[in-house]
């Protein structure tokens, strides 16, 4: 059986595996931790599941640790999410108490005897105040936009952040005032897992069928946790203004990660909002429905991800790799992905949106044109190999510097 490194080898190039094997060969021995808060649902999730069996097979020692939490946990997290992104959102002293309590359980179970450790997103921030001494160095890897952060929660949080070794974010927007280097790296996806595998067009009905969607029309996709960053009710409106004057379905597809109680809540919205329009589908997929997001995305004809707010949007890069012309909301890193009218648009309203969908309704060539253009956008810049040698080039670079992590360059480095 050929390697995930040979695979993507048919995909990239040889001289692309051959770099990132001379690159691991210089850091090993080595070893590596990434800790995240789930392992099913998002971004993060999606991201270091692509990216952890690389590591191993380029023989640098790699774990992936989940921190585990309860509801209220979850529940300050979210919360502390949001406030990042810029929501006012008020988080009490138990709750934050809370908070560094489950981070302190967290470090009592997990055993950290590595070179790095890779800390993703705030949940298991505070795992360094109690584990500081057991990795040699430490990177807090932020995936949301906490470009205009609520201060209080970013002042608590940064209280942790700060004795990590140097922070990454996604957009040089994003990067805060820290006392150590900041390093720019984009997300990437996997286009060997189930998401974003070719599949035959036998297969992508198949999946159809089997959800119940008529192709009779041609099909608007979203596909994003049940979140108001993601402003899946914009779509919606989007979408009605539309469907007034053209024929055309919508399909909102979402599913729970266990790191977001506020599904529920929000799916309840776009439930509403939908009601009463036979051609809007809301499907709630199990969070490991790889293969039907992948027929979903291949079937679609326009692919929206019309967030308000994002990290980066990782469900753009996987439209774009399967030549579908998106429509984005300008924000985030979003902004960066999409190159606009090049490979889709960029919208910051209802209005906009649907303006969008109704112009590539009528111009399906030009849909056509954008979504090959977005494809080798995808292979050049973000895919799972160019992720992997960006971190590489990161571990070479820090573990050259000294313990104290002086003399390292610049504050934002991008890679
Ligand atoms: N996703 C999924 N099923 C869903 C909703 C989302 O598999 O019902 C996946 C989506 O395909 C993408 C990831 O979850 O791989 C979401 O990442 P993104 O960066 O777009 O957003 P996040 O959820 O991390 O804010």
């Amino acid at each position: 059986m050929t390697s995930r490194l040979e695979q993507l080898e048919q995909i990239v190039g040889a001289p692309v595996i051959d770099q990132l094997r001379r690159m691991a060969d210089r850091l090993k021995p080595l070893s590596l931790a990434h800790v995240n808060s789930t392992r099913i649902g998002g971004g993060v999730a999606e991201l270091l599941n692509g990216i952890i069996p690389l590591w191993n097979e380029l023989g640098i020692d790699t774990r992936w640790e989940v921190i585990e939490g309860d509801q209220a946990f979850f529940e300050v997290t979210k919360a502390m999410h949001n406030a990042l992104q810029g929501f006012r959102t008020i988080i009490g002293k138990p709750m934050l108490d809370h908070y560094i309590e489950v981070n302190r359980r967290n470090a009592e179970r997990l055993d950290f005897d590595v070179d790095f450790v890779v800390v993703n997103d705030p949940q298991p921030a505070y795992l360094i105040e109690f584990m500081r001494k057991q990795a040699k160095k430490w990177i807090w890897r932020c995936h949301i936009d906490a470009s205009k952060p609520d201060r209080h929660v970013w002042r608590f949080l940064r209280e942790a952040v700060k004795q990590y070794d140097g922070s990454i974010f996604s957009m040089p927007g994003f990067s805060r005032n820290l006392p150590h280097p900041q390093y720019l790296l984009y997300p990437s996806i996997d286009p060997l897992s189930d998401k974003n595998r070719e599949l035959s067009a036998q297969e992508v009905s198949a999946v159809m069928d089997r959800l119940r969607i008529k192709r009779d029309k041609p099909i608007i996709l979203q596909v994003s946790r049940f979140d108001s960053f993601k402003d899946p009710v914009g779509v919606i409106e989007a979408f009605r203004m539309v469907h007034a004057h053209t024929p055309c379905r919508l399909v909102l597809a979402g599913g729970e990660a266990t790191d977001d109680p506020e599904g529920p809540r929000i799916f309840a919205q776009v439930q509403e909002a939908a009601h009463g329009e036979p051609d809007i589908t809301l499907l709630l997929l199990h969070p490991e429905s790889h293969y039907e997001v992948n027929a979903l995305q291949r079937a679609a004809d326009i692919i929206v991800q019309k967030s308000v707010r994002e990290g980066f949007g990782l469900t753009v890069t996987e439209a774009m790799w399967k030549g579908k012309p998106v429509i984005g909301g300008a924000a985030g890193g979003i902004v960066l992905q999409l190159r606009n009218f090049r490979t889709g648009f960029l919208v910051s309203s209802p209005e906009g949106c649907a303006l969008r969908i109704r112009y590539l309704l009528r111009h399906p060539e030009v849909g056509q044109r954008m979504g090959k253009f977005a494809k080798e956008f995808v292979r050049d810049y973000l895919l799972v190999t160019r992720n992997l040698r960006d971190y590489l080039a990161l571990m070479l670079l820090l573990r050259g510097a000294g313990d104290d992590g002086k003399g390292l360059p610049g504050r934002t480095v991008v890679l």
